[in-house]
């Protein structure tokens, strides 16, 4: 594990880490007889932790990564296939490496994740320079998969697990700044959400062995590393029982205090939350810790009760409120909360498109990830309901949805005008190399000059401007934060 943090490869820039459905390259490792592998990945942070696992097994099998896909050996392209615009710019990337491929002949190329799930040897049929099709759990069987593809065969292995939680992998950090680092607690869910593909692509939910975690994060804050986010797609349904001891049972809240108490001086986030599960009790467990960040990733979908009744997501839209004053009674205002929002579900009247706009100038989000709908083959939503909302509506609603969201973010960013963030840097800033770039505890960007300050460091930043999407403003010293006080 050590050599491995240790040998660590570039940095990524903010936006990489925080776009949904960006793409990630991985980096050169030096190469002496090893073959080269060059792994790209769509979609959400979980997708980008599995990329680190791959390169962890490809790794053993003699494989090393680079950043130039031309003159590789081995292309995967770690797919998304929550909306149909994901998959299809998966489609147009594969014809690119084709062209690649066709000066390459030995060139072999996989698919992996959840558009191989969702399509299996269909796939091989639909895009002939497929070789490898391997779905989220069948990451251990690339070696063999890979070695049947030399041979010229087509592998495919999209067998979906009960147990696979990779716990004993350690991970190849890629493309990593050495200070934040992502750790996977949980696969697949359970929730079956009407809309949503998840549950089919990635299998049934299971918790990863709390050891395994704790020691996955211990290793990396003692190879500097600053702040971890623990991934699931409902981290409040993590739940792991002692295999020896089945009454011994670790939450989430109970695994968010263990991964807190390993230092003070590493970071711990979280996500996704899940409306209907988040309990007090993870609230106040981040309270307790002045390390927990007060930010919390809350997905909506909807602010009408009968959308997200047919949307199965199992709460009300008081409920969700409910929720939102609790965060707000025991963490305060401060704390940073984000959404998820879709516009244009199945038989979304203009009424309950208002209920969306409203509950978001109820709550006051800091920001949101927010999406009109896309059907996807094989949900209930699909197989229930038609996908009756026209796609001028339903962007004219995702624009409305945007723009309050956009006033709301830049509102709520002008009020911290004049405080003091406590910014964890994470890397030099995009736009000069005289700033500095890192995340406040409610996981807004701020940059600062970068004076003699090193990556790594927590440093108290006065904000004295911002935008809807950064703060900016500089550092402060003890004694200037008494005298503000
Ligand atoms: N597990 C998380 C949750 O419960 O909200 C989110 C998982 S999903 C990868 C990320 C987001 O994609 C969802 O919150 C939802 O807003 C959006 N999404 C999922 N399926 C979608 C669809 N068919 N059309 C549009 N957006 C979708
Ligand atoms: Fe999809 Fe719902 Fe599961 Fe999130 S909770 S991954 S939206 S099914």
């Amino acid at each position: 594990m050590e050599n491995r943090i240790a040998q660590s490869l570039k940095i990524l820039t903010e936006t990489d880490k925080e776009a949904c459905e960006t793409v990630r390259l991985l980096e050169n490792e030096p190469i002496t007889n090893k073959k080269r592998l060059f792994i790209e990945s769509y979609g959400c942070q979980m997708n980008f932790a599995d990329s680190e696992i791959v390169a962890s097994v490809m790794r053993e099998a003699g494989f090393a990564t680079t950043s130039d896909a031309e003159n590789a050996d081995l292309v995967f392209l770690n797919t998304c296939a929550i909306r149909d615009n994901a998959e299809q710019r998966v489609r147009t990337r594969l014809k690119q490496l084709n062209v690649y491929k066709k000066k390459r002949p030995g060139m072999l190329i996989g698919v992996l994740g959840c558009m191989a799930e969702r399509l299996k040897a269909k796939l091989l049929e639909e895009e002939k320079m497929v070789d490898i099709v391997t779905g989220p759990d069948a990451y251990r069987d690339l070696p063999r998969l890979v070695e049947e593809a030399e041979t010229g065969q087509k592998g495919v292995n999209v067998f979906l697990s009960r147990e696979e939680t990779y716990a004993d992998i350690s991970p190849v950090r890629l493309n990593s700044n050495g200070i934040t680092a992502l750790i996977s607690i949980m696969r697949g869910c359970d929730n079956m959400c009407s809309f949503c593909v998840v549950p089919y692509t990635r299998g049934r939910e299971r918790s990863r062995d709390p050891e395994s975690i704790l020691k996955e994060a211990q290793d990396l804050f003692d190879n500097g590393y600053k702040e971890v986010t623990l991934l699931g797609q409902n981290v409040d349904s993590y739940k792991y029982a002692n295999p020896e001891n089945k009454n011994e049972i670790v939450s989430f809240a109970k695994l968010l205090e263990r991964v807190a108490l390993i230092s003070p001086e590493l970071r711990v986030r979280f996500s996704t939350s899940h409306p209907k599960d988040i309990t007090d009790e993870v609230l106040y467990t981040i309270k307790k810790y002045d390390n927990i960040c007060k930010y919390i990733h809350l997905p909506a979908q909807s602010g009408n009760t009968r959308v997200l009744e047919i949307m199965n997501r199992t709460y009300t839209r008081e409920w969700y409120l409910e929720r939102i004053d609790s965060i707000r009674r025991i963490l305060g205002d401060e704390c940073g909360i984000s959404h998820d929002m879709i516009a244009g579900f199945c038989t979304e009247t203009e009424e309950e498109h208002q209920d969306s706009l409203s509950l978001l100038e109820y709550v006051r989000f800091d920001f949101g990830y927010m999406f009109s709908y896309s059907e996807r083959p094989g949900t209930p939503a699909a197989k229930k309901f038609t996908d009756d909302i026209p796609a001028d509506i339903k962007q004219r609603r995702l624009a409305e949805i945007i723009e309050v969201q956009q006033r709301i973010s830049t509102e709520r960013n002008k009020k911290l005008i004049g405080t003091i963030q406590k910014v964890l840097v994470e890397g030099t800033s995009k736009r000069s190399d005289q700033d500095f770039s890192g995340r406040s505890d409610q996981n807004k960007v701020v940059i600062f000059p970068r004076e003699n300050f090193k990556k790594g460091d927590y440093v108290n930043v006065l904000i004295t401007d911002t935008t809807s999407a950064t703060l900016r403003g500089k550092a402060v010293v003890e004694e200037e934060i008494i005298q503000l006080a």
